[in-house]
């Protein structure tokens, strides 16, 4: 009877509500390992960024 079936979960990264629907590839992820995406695109690049200033900061010493 859902066709139209949705996932409410939570960003780990700012705590924003997001809805993974399905038929998704984050529902399909869900699905078969039981793990959704829980870092949002903005936060993704920021923390790759901040990866990127760290690596630098540490080579320097
Ligand atoms: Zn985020």
């Amino acid at each position: 009877m859902a066709d139209f079936f949705y996932y409410d979960a939570v960003f780990k990264c700012c705590k924003q509500p997001y809805r993974i629907y399905a038929g998704s590839e984050s529902f399909q992820a869900l699905k078969e390992n039981k793990q959704a995406p829980i870092v949002c695109d903005d936060c993704s690049d920021r923390i790759r960024f901040e990866a990127i200033m760290n690596f630098m900061h540490g080579a320097r010493g």
